[in-house]
């Protein structure tokens, strides 16, 4: 424990990262103006206006304020229980924030470590009697960081995603190309990744297992049953987040399947990225124009077909989706359209009802013992913890196991293992320990960046046992699954 932070105990009561900040700074500033304040550039729409909290709409400083340091949500935050560091738990950031938008932090090194360490899971705001927004609040101050959302990999992915996806998916295949030759991981165990300061890249290619050379969204689109065409009354649209699309294509086509089985005729939304990357990366504007976009094409879609809802397969595009009014609190005009989309959205995880389910039959004995991962912006984004259980409950019947702390985060938090990686695999060894207490075969997961770090950490320490996402177990379990998409 670092000498400047607190001992456990009452006494340290929030104020830690406050006495923090009365040592004069050895460094130049992190933050975008030299005194620290955080909305310098307010006007630049670089920041939100306001936050859409539990407790109605607050600009930044009322919501950081809103925290009284109770302290009960620190035992919920999983980089203060692993670290015991007051500086890395929930009150010690809205501390922060709190004295970076007064101008008083006078450390702006241990603000920005405070606030990059951050998985943003949301578990603190469970848990908050005030419910106070740490994640939105946090990354609000990551937003005065010094080039924050400047880094090559975020601006370029951002700007693929946006302004030439066809060209992003080229650049995506060829280094699929190039992790089926082995190359990349020659490279990580060379140390080359070290080499070039960028160690997460090595993470990120360990993470994923199978690259495809086809994405979803060209198979989708290839689907005659899926096309609009003019259809009217049809029961659901499904959204293809970035990780079943390009990633995961295995867990889109089985979305796909277990929509048109359980909900019956649908559509393929053929839309962009919900945004989330931009949104989360520094890059807020471009993350406005994502959702300008996507609302723009579920219009387009429900002024043919009539209402429907918008499905989405990974829980943290669609708590994204489901949050895009507070992109919008200060325009008129786009405000209404994005409350209107968000009320369209559902998980995949809320959709599908027990009774929609398939009956456990040979294929689930297959997968032996059953567990559920609680995906952060499942559980904690979006509320959703009984409805995946009671579908799985039937599906796995007796070989179902409940998780313990299954609500706490796996450590994949978007790119958070590739920026963080030695916090990100404390986070996922204590995950993997309880998989391993309940003997889990099979882990079913909601999100595709727990999909990833589960999978990973798993191969690693405990291939005994597999993530699998939530649909594709579902898909399995139906026993016909190459039946409906061609
Ligand atoms: S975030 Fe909520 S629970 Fe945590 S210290 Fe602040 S008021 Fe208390
Ligand atoms: S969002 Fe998660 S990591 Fe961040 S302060 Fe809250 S509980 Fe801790």
């Amino acid at each position: 424990m670092n000498e400047n932070e607190p001992a456990d105990g009452e006494e340290r009561a929030g104020n830690q990262a406050e006495r923090g900040q009365a040592q004069d700074s050895p460094g130049a500033s992190r933050f975008h103006n030299e005194v620290n304040e955080l909305y310098p550039h307010e006007d630049s729409g670089g920041h939100l206006g306001n936050l859409l909290t539990d407790l109605g709409e607050k600009n930044l400083y009322d919501a950081a304020a809103q925290c009284n340091r109770c302290g009960y949500c620190e035992t919920s935050c999983p980089t203060y229980m692993l670290t015991g560091r007051e500086t890395i738990s929930a009150r010690g950031r809205n501390q922060f924030v709190r004295m970076l938008v007064e101008g008083r932090a006078k450390d702006p090194d241990q603000a920005a470590e405070s606030l990059s360490t951050c998985l943003l899971c949301g578990a603190c705001s469970s848990v908050c009697y005030a419910k106070v927004a740490t994640p939105d609040i946090v990354l609000e101050g990551r937003r005065s960081l010094t080039g924050y959302g400047e880094g090559f990999f975020a601006r370029a992915a951002v700007a693929g995603l946006l302004n030439a996806p066809k060209l992003f998916g080229f650049w995506l295949k060829l280094a699929y190309l190039a992790k089926r030759t082995g190359l990349p991981r020659l490279a990580a165990r060379m140390g080359l990744y070290d080499f070039i300061g960028m160690p997460g890249l090595a993470e990120a290619e360990s993470s994923i297992e199978r690259a495809p050379l086809r994405f979803a969204a060209e198979l989708l689109r290839k689907d005659p049953a899926l096309a609009p065409g003019g259809k009217r009354g049809v029961n659901w649209a499904y959204f293809a987040a970035c990780g079943p699309n390009y990633v995961f294509t295995e867990t889109a086509l089985a979305t796909v399947r277990v929509l048109k089985r359980s909900a019956g005729d649908g559509v393929f939304m053929d839309s962009q990225c919900c945004g989330l990357l931009a949104h989360n990366y520094g890059r807020l504007e471009d993350a406005r124009e994502f959702a300008r976009r996507n609302i723009a094409r579920y219009e387009e879609l429900k002024a043919e077909a009539g209402d429907f809802p918008v499905i989405a397969d990974c829980s943290s595009c669609a708590a994204f989706m489901k949050s895009y009014e507070q992109l919008f609190t200060g325009d008129e005009q786009w405000r209404p359209r994005a409350r209107a989309f968000a009320a369209a959205v559902k998980d995949i995880l809320e959709f599908i009802r027990p009774d929609q389910a398939p009956p456990a039959g040979p294929a689930a004995e297959k997968a032996g013992r059953v567990t559920y991962h609680d995906s952060c912006r499942a559980c904690h984004g979006q509320g959703i913890r009984l409805e995946p259980r009671a579908v799985l409950r039937k599906l796995a019947g007796k070989q179902y196991r409940e998780l313990p702390e299954s609500d706490w985060c796996c450590g994949g938090a978007g790119a958070f293992a590739f920026t963080q990686p030695e916090l990100s695999g404390m986070v996922l060894d204590r995950k993997l320990r309880h998989i391993a207490s309940v003997q889990a075969d099979t882990v079913v997961v909601g999100a595709t960046s727990c999909l990833a770090q589960i999978g990973s950490g798993l191969r690693k320490a405990y291939p005994t046992a597999r993530a699998v996402h939530y649909s594709v177990f579902l898909d399995e379990m139906s026993g016909d699954n190459a039946k409906i998409i061609p």
